[in-house]
């Protein structure tokens, strides 16, 4: 049988009727996409829309050998991993060689919340403990565990406030942090200070922290680049109270940052356990802990982990399929091709429009932060100009605690020619709404 067309706003209508309001839409006029294909997206008319915002669409919307990856195992076997399977297991090796030891035990689960979930479990039985660390602004999933980690969430409209378990060390942001002027090292120095701080309060009611939760690049916190050392010096002051790390690479995992694999390494860290998520699957839900055999002993404790979806045959191998296209279509090195070409256009433009007022990422995760006098978030300004930027054919979204920082990380297949489009739409969407001020 086949369905009704509808136009964007009857569809928009039926929405409404059967769903939460709880669950948003993007943009001022939503859009109704019907395809994607590589960095593009395409509506109900034809119209193609450049997409910077897509980071689970990793290799490109619809890649050919993702779709045929999905097509081919489906049409075979689908089922828990309860029984020998090849597809899992040569998964779990693949991953773990990207991963530096001691990592080298893997768990499949269906989402980035799945995986901070389980982490939090890992970390809570290796320790005994049940107190996390995290960082101010961020946010680690949907799952009310994840809330619970999520000052992102629990700190702002809706939310029901910080649980006592959950105890927030200062965000690493060099520009508009509590502490900006000063060398790299003295910036870690001072940002991992309030983590040790965290841990002293803790020791001094007889508790000692389960872990310390954070992503290694902060994402919806406002696309944050941590000084250079920041990670290593909160690593060591966790792990002297009694914790583990947690890396959440649920965002910035897989070659996005370009120079390396994953996150952590911009900061020569090995965290204890790594999580992944969006990327791993282009769109397919899979996802992964990754962690070492002795936190992964910890974790054995008679009670059977069953996960029935993870790591399902197809997800392995879809999974499989994007780890292949990185390593053959050299997608890291691109994302860090692209993203400095983007970064160099970026801060240009920095020179001519006042109301950027910081430009930073590595590799294809990249923020723009708009910015009025005295450093005051351009919050109602960055709204305009996603939108303006929205009129001239390309999506970006905006975030952070003021909401003032548009987001670029797109799939890694942008070419030179869509980088170059985004600049020139952004300099005129800029003009557009400085002219207005
Ligand atoms: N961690 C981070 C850093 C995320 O950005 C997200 C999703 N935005 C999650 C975890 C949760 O992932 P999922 O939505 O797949 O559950």
């Amino acid at each position: 049988a086949t369905r009704p067309r509808r136009g964007a706003s009857a569809l928009a209508a039926r929405r409404r009727s059967t769903f939460s309001t709880s669950l948003s839409l993007s943009y001022r006029e939503p859009l109704h996409i019907v395809r994607g294909e590589g960095a593009y997206l395409y509506d109900s008319s034809g119209r193609p829309w450049l997409d910077l915002v897509n980071n689970v669409c990793h290799v490109g919307h619809c890649h050919p050998r993702v779709v045929e990856a999905a097509h081919r195992q489906a049409a075979v076997l689908n089922t828990n991993t309860r029984y020998l399977h090849e597809s899992i297991v040569e998964l779990a090796h693949r991953l773990i060689e990207l991963m530096p030891d001691p990592l080298r035990v893997c768990f499949f689960v269906n989402s980035g919340s799945e995986a901070n979930d389980l982490a939090l479990r890992l970390a809570a039985a290796h320790t005994g403990s049940q107190d996390v660390l995290v960082l101010d602004h961020a946010y680690h999933g949907h799952l009310t565990s994840q809330i619970a980690l999520s000052p992102y969430k629990f700190h702002r409209r809706g939310g029901l406030g910080k649980p006592d378990t959950t105890h927030i060390c200062e965000l690493p942001d060099p520009y508009r942090g509590g502490l900006r002027a000063g060398r790299d090292s003295e910036l870690a120095g001072g940002y991992a200070a309030s983590v040790a701080e965290r841990i002293d309060a803790l020791t001094a009611t007889g508790r000692k922290p389960a872990a310390f939760f954070a992503e290694s690049l902060q994402s919806c916190g406002g696309q944050i680049v941590y000084p250079d050392g920041y990670l290593r010096e909160a690593f060591e002051h966790v792990r002297r109270g009694g914790g583990v790390c947690v890396a959440d690479e649920v965002q910035v995992g897989l070659g996005r940052v370009g120079r390396f694999f994953s996150g952590f390494e911009l900061q020569d860290v090995v965290p204890d356990i790594v999580t992944l998520g969006k990327p791993m699957g282009n769109g397919h839900p899979i996802a992964a802990v990754v962690t070492t055999p002795e936190i992964a002993r910890s974790f054995e404790t008679g009670m059977e982990y069953f996960n029935t979806f993870g790591g399902n045959p197809v997800s392995a191998e879809v999974g499989l399929a994007v780890l292949d296209v990185i390593r053959d279509e050299r997608l890291q090195a691109q994302a860090r091709d692209r993203g400095e070409r983007l970064l160099r256009g970026l801060r240009g433009l920095q020179q001519r429009h006042p109301l950027i007022g910081d430009v930073r990422g590595e590799g294809l995760f990249i923020g723009v932060e708009l910015s009025l006098a005295d450093r005051e978030p351009a919050t109602a300004q960055a709204a305009a100009v996603k939108e303006a930027v929205k009129a001239r054919g390309v999506l970006i979204s905006t975030d952070g605690p003021d909401d003032n920082v548009l987001k670029i990380k797109p799939p890694l297949v942008l070419a030179e020619a869509d980088c170059d489009l985004f600049l020139e739409v952004l300099g005129d969407a800029l003009a557009e709404v400085e002219a207005l001020l």
